[in-house]
């Protein structure tokens, strides 16, 4: 009885220990190097540098806010 029990801890470590590293592995995903590292753009009224992924993409053009995307086009 007590082998079936340490095999139970044993996966039960084992899984533990496989979940820390896949949480580790998506936080890796994402670290804030990598979003500096980031495509810049600027934008087409005020010039201002901004990441890719909040820039508005209008007609191949970018823009920093909603506003100058309204007054760029
Ligand atoms: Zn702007």
């Amino acid at each position: 009885m007590s082998k079936i029990i340490t095999v139970i801890l044993v996966v039960v470590l084992v899984v533990y220990l496989l979940r820390r590293m896949a949480g580790k592995r998506v936080e890796g995903d994402n670290p804030p190097a990598d979003k500096a590292a980031e495509d810049m753009v600027r934008c087409h009224v005020c010039g201002v540098n901004l990441p890719r992924s909040e820039a508005i993409l209008s007609q191949g053009r970018f823009y920093c806010c909603d506003e100058h995307r309204k007054s760029g086009s």
